[in-house]
């Protein structure tokens, strides 16, 4: 890193920031890119969001990407906030304006969508019914991203299923809820099946489903990306299915945030990928 006078500086605030893996995709970014800018981690605690985020103006920094626990509580704290943050329930990109006005967004959406297409060429949201199991944050994301992406038919499955309902009632009931329990018989004629859920996670228990009524055409995505081949993904390709992993979205969805602090739109590439990777290993 050799910084001028002129560096950018941006990073991510979380309560606790350690495990998060932005500064090092961002750092990657920037070596890549040379830029003149840098990307730190803010360990700020809950009830220093506030006076942490209104430091971005006085600090005049680019921005930041926010993670556990602030991403519903800096609504209090931003300017303006994106209808799709605002649909979402949740704010992870924050950008300074020139007049230092806090801009807050949300790229998650953006980040699995634009996985999908990197792994399906031309992957048509809208040819078929899509399964989404799981109701809690990330699934907030994926339904608004879906429905803004052109698939109607989204069935959406929860554990807890008045957490499904109460997403679908978020959503103008612009979703079909079942039971949990029917999970394997709702992937008759399915075209997308999407884990939002954390089981399959290292020290989760595997999500227990049977795919024997899956279309072996449809693509089985997991946000899970630890471990990167989940029990769902490898009983998905061995059946002949297209397997998506999560780490895709994980590299997406931090696109934007950096072609707006730093001025490049940045691309995910395969030595990206591999870099974060040796990460999850480590
Ligand atoms: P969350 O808000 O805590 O939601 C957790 C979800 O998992 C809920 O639907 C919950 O169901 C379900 N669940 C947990 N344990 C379960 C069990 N034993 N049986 C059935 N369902 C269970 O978490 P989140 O933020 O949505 O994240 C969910 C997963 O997505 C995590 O693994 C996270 O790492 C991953 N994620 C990945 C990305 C990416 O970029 N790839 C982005 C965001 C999240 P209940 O409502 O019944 O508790």
């Amino acid at each position: 890193m050799n910084l001028s006078g002129k560096a950018r500086v941006a990073g991510v605030m979380g309560w606790p920031v350690a495990h998060s893996r932005s500064p090092r995709l961002h750092g990657f970014w920037l070596r890549e890119y040379a830029v003149d800018g840098a990307y730190v981690p803010f360990a700020v605690a809950p009830d220093q969001l506030a006076g942490a985020l209104s430091s971005l103006r006085a600090l005049n920094l680019a921005g930041v990407n926010l993670t556990i626990p602030h991403k519903e509580a800096a609504f209090a704290h931003v300017d303006r906030v994106s209808d799709l943050a605002a649909e979402i329930g949740a704010i992870n990109t924050v950008t300074v304006g020139e007049d230092g006005v806090l801009h807050g967004d949300n790229t998650d959406g953006f980040g699995f969508i634009e996985n999908i297409r990197a792994a399906a060429t031309g992957f048509d949201f809208s040819a078929g019914p899509t399964v989404v199991l799981g109701a809690g944050g990330a699934a907030r994301a994926v339904c608004v991203a879906l429905l803004g992406a052109g698939a109607r038919d989204i069935r959406l499955l929860n554990r807890t299923q008045v957490r499904a309902e109460t997403l679908n009632d978020r959503l103008g009931q612009s979703l079909i809820v079942e039971p949990w329990v029917g999970r394997s018989s709702a992937l008759v004629e399915a075209h997308l099946v999407v884990n939002t859920t954390s089981l399959g996670m290292t020290g989760q228990p595997p999500l227990d489903i049977d795919l024997d009524q899956l279309p072996t055409s449809a693509l089985v995505n997991d946000l899970v990306y630890a471990p990167l081949e989940t029990p769902l993904l490898a009983s998905a390709r061995q059946r002949g299915n297209v397997a998506v992993d999560g780490l895709g979205m994980l590299l997406h969805q931090a696109r934007p945030g950096f072609a707006a602090w730093f001025g490049v739109e940045p691309e995910v590439t395969d030595a990206l990928r591999a870099h974060i990777v040796s990460d999850l290993t480590d």
